[in-house]
C-alpha cells in the first residue's frame, strides 16, 4: 500500500479515492490477511478517511495463556486537518512539532501514509482484556491442588464403614 498525494485527490471524481485492500499490515501479526474498503475525501481543509473491514489475529489468553484466534472488525473514520503552515519549509524552527501532531495535521500538499493510518486503527481496535472464552479456565496451580481441604462428608462416611466390618 502507498502513501497518498493529498493534492491527487482534488483531481478525482468527488475528490474521493476508494482503496480495496486484501493484504497483511506490516507491523501487525495477523493470522488472515486484512480485507477491506478504504476511502479517503478531500474536503478542502480537511480529508475524511473511513476504512472498513476486518481480519483474524491470534492473541495469547490473559487467563489461561493459551493461543486463540480473534477476528477484529473496524468500521471507523477520522478527519485529518489540512494545514498549510505544515508544510515543511513552513515549520518556523523554533517551534516544536511532535510526531503526534503531524498524524492529525497534515500539509495540504504532503503526503497521507495510508498504512500507517490502518495500522493505528487496527491497534486501537485490539481488545484490551484478552480472553479466550466464556468457557476459558484458569489452570489449577499445584499449589491449589496441594492445599485443597480434606471434604469432611467423605471422612465420616469412611468412619461409618469401618462400623460395618
Ligand atoms: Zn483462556
Amino acid at each position: 500500500m502507498q502513501s497518498l498525494y493529498i493534492p491527487h485527490l482534488l483531481q478525482r471524481a468527488e475528490k474521493t479515492q476508494t482503496i480495496l485492500i486484501d493484504d497483511f499490515i506490516p507491523g501487525l501479526d495477523t493470522l488472515t490477511p486484512f480485507r477491506g474498503t478504504l476511502s479517503i475525501r478531500h474536503g478542502g481543509t480537511f480529508l475524511d478517511v473511513k476504512v472498513k473491514g476486518e481480519t483474524i489475529v491470534t492473541l495469547i489468553c490473559d487467563r489461561c495463556v493459551q493461543q486463540y484466534n480473534h477476528r477484529i472488525i473496524i468500521n471507523t473514520s477520522e478527519i485529518i486537518w489540512l494545514d498549510k503552515n505544515l508544510s515543511l519549509s513552513g515549520i518556523p524552527q523554533e517551534r516544536e512539532v511532535s510526531l503526534e501532531d503531524l498524524s492529525e495535521t497534515l500539509s495540504p500538499d504532503g503526503h497521507l501514509d495510508l498504512e500507517t493510518w490502518l495500522y493505528e486503527q487496527l491497534s486501537l481496535a485490539m481488545p484490551l482484556r484478552r480472553l479466550c472464552g466464556k468457557e476459558c479456565r484458569q489452570p489449577v496451580s499445584n499449589y491449589d491442588q496441594n492445599t485443597l481441604p480434606i471434604d469432611n462428608r467423605w471422612a465420616s462416611l469412611e468412619s461409618l464403614k469401618s462400623n460395618f466390618s
